[in-house]
């Protein structure tokens, strides 16, 4: 039995090398100290054993077993610390590595047009006002003094709803729904979409935004160099230094009217395609708040006074980004859209 013991250690301690892997480590591991393992079956065996040979024998068993048990914990140990080691190695993070660039987006062209203008208008002490989109004819036409005829409210222009309701055609309806809310003094800005009945075209689309602005005060207050005064102002700030010219023109709801031109961008005044070889580009439509406007909102034109103008975002952005069509606003061609993108400060 001594024998048997002594082979059992040999084998087992041969087979636990310091190269032994894993996979043999534990076999040894079941074959010798398992619960049907070598040294079970020898303990099993002790009723064979002549008395006074066992505590020798037990003594021996449990020698071995305490030899193979540190044999096989330090190899288990070591085994460990490589696996560790050759994880490490497989899995080097090299810190100079070129990063992954997460592409950002960006404001749309004409939302950044748009805010480029608010900011300059808050700037001169306008509030900004959103009204609502869907309008009736009292708003959008009747109180903008447009007569019961005119062909703006023609069928063909404007989108009508059920219900007497309509898209509105401008943002000149802000006009009206801010006025029957709050009282002169106001300086107030109301940009937004409007609707008309146009094919998308170069210059055309069915949906656009504008922003409308107004100016309102005690009568004498307000005149019409403010308004040349404010609008060159602002043309200047927007389109940088640049010639401007006030022309005279008619709107139904001011009197007197006027278009703001400026020096054509393309070419500088020159004469080109875009400005119809004049020089002058038109940015803009403006007058003294007619009477009539005054009156629908329920104030009296011997007592107040003041100026509005209207701009078209879209036909600015073209102008200011240098882009011949206005469909590429709408087809969100992302090559397109990322040239223009956010500046600092002008957008989100
Ligand atoms: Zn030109």
């Amino acid at each position: 039995m001594k024998d048997q013991l002594e082979e059992i250690r040999r084998r087992a301690l041969a087979e636990l090398g310091d190269d032994a892997e894993a996979e043999v480590v534990e076999n040894v591991r079941v074959r010798v100290l398992g619960r049907s393992g070598e040294l079970t079956e020898i303990m099993r065996g002790m009723r064979d054993v002549a008395p006074a040979e066992r505590p020798i024998i037990g003594k021996l068993v449990n020698d071995i077993k305490r030899e193979v048990e540190a044999r096989i914990e330090a190899l288990q140990e070591h085994l460990r610390a490589r696996q560790l080691e050759r994880s490490l190695a497989s899995a080097r993070l090299d810190v100079t590595l070129p990063g992954v660039r997460i592409p950002r987006g960006h404001v749309h062209p004409v939302t950044r047009i748009m805010e480029e203008m608010l900011d300059i208008l808050c700037g001169m002490g306008f509030e900004v006002e959103y009204t609502q989109d869907v309008e009736d004819d009292f708003h959008n036409f009747a109180a903008l003094n447009f007569p019961p005829n005119h062909p703006a409210r023609d069928m063909q222009d404007t989108f009508f709803l059920p219900g007497g309701m309509l898209l509105r055609t401008h943002t000149s309806n802000g006009q009206i729904r801010v006025l029957e809310r709050r009282r002169p003094p106001l300086a107030v800005v109301c940009p937004g979409g409007c609707y008309r009945r146009d094919d998308l075209s170069v210059r055309a689309a069915p949906a656009f935004n504008q922003i409308e602005g107004f100016m309102i005060d005690r009568r004498g207050r307000i005149t019409m160099s403010h308004l040349k005064g404010v609008l060159t102002e602002f043309a200047k700030e927007f389109f940088g230094e640049t010639r401007v010219r006030f022309r005279g023109s008619f709107f139904p709801f001011t009197e007197p009217s006027a278009e703001l031109d400026i020096y054509c961008l393309l070419c500088s005044g020159a004469g080109c395609a875009v400005c119809k070889y004049s020089g002058w580009t038109e940015v803009l439509g403006c007058g003294m708040i007619h009477p009539n406007v005054l009156r629908a909102v329920k104030l009296d034109p011997n007592e107040y006074q003041g100026f509005a103008f209207g701009m078209g975002v879209e036909r600015t952005a073209l102008m200011k980004l240098g882009i011949d069509d206005l469909r590429l606003f709408y087809e969100n061609d992302v090559r397109f859209l990322g040239q223009f993108p956010s500046v600092a400060g002008g957008s989100r």
